[in-house]
């Protein structure tokens, strides 16, 4: 399969290949066509770093985006450490190279003026600076497509993190397609991930 065949937008497609991927990796095969069916569903997906799970995630937020409107968040990727927030947000940056009118900007300690209001369609993010900025109301959450949880073990099992990611769902619209990745699901997160999570594909490499 090619990532032609799943329906990727061209401007998508020519990041995808700029980056030199020839074809979709296991997990990107097996979660693209989920991950971009309509109407979307939630998703729980095992599978080690390496896999190539941040780009079926990356694709999935840039083939959601209402490119209509710049200045409106209406993705959100929360990560455990800054580190990975900025590694993925770079991710974000090559993959969308190409693609018109898109905006990112990280929401990490340090990254945001204070008062200034996010104004990029992605967002990507440790979850207590995000949910600072929403008790501040400098990010509206409002009109939210997808959230996303990378290393989703790491923060649904930390009280505090697993606190912040909560509340933060709690402000975004219901119907939000949430995508939860993670390289190990041990019980008790698989639980809680199922509620965070609901009525998730679940998939597992
Ligand atoms: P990740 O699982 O997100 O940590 O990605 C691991 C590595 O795989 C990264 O260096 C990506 O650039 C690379 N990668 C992701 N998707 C593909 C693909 N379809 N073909 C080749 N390399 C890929």
């Amino acid at each position: 399969q090619s990532f032609e065949e799943l329906g990727i937008n061209e401007q998508i497609l020519k990041g995808i290949y700029s980056m030199n991927f020839k074809k979709p990796s296991k997990i990107q095969e097996r979660a693209l066509p989920l991950l971009l069916s309509d109407p979307p569903r939630n998703m729980i997906a095992q599978s080690q770093s390496g896999t190539g799970k941040t780009a079926a995630f990356v694709i999935t937020i840039l083939s959601r985006l209402d490119y209509s409107k710049p200045n409106q968040p209406q993705a959100l990727c929360l990560a455990p450490s800054r580190e990975l927030a900025r590694q993925i947000e770079g991710v974000v940056r090559s993959i969308g190279q190409f693609v018109d009118g898109l905006t990112i900007q990280a929401a990490v300690p340090g990254a945001v003026e204070r008062g200034a209001r996010l104004q990029a369609m992605v967002v990507v993010g440790t979850p207590g600076t995000v949910m600072d900025l929403l008790k501040r109301r400098q990010f509206d959450a409002s009109q939210m497509k997808v959230l996303c949880l990378d290393e989703a073990d790491n923060m649904l099992d930390q009280q505090g993190l697993g606190d912040q990611c909560l509340r933060v769902k709690q402000l975004i619209p219901g119907q939000t397609q949430i995508l939860l990745f993670s390289a190990t699901f041990p019980d008790m997160v698989m639980r809680y991930a199922e509620q965070f999570s609901p009525n998730a594909n679940q998939i597992k490499l």
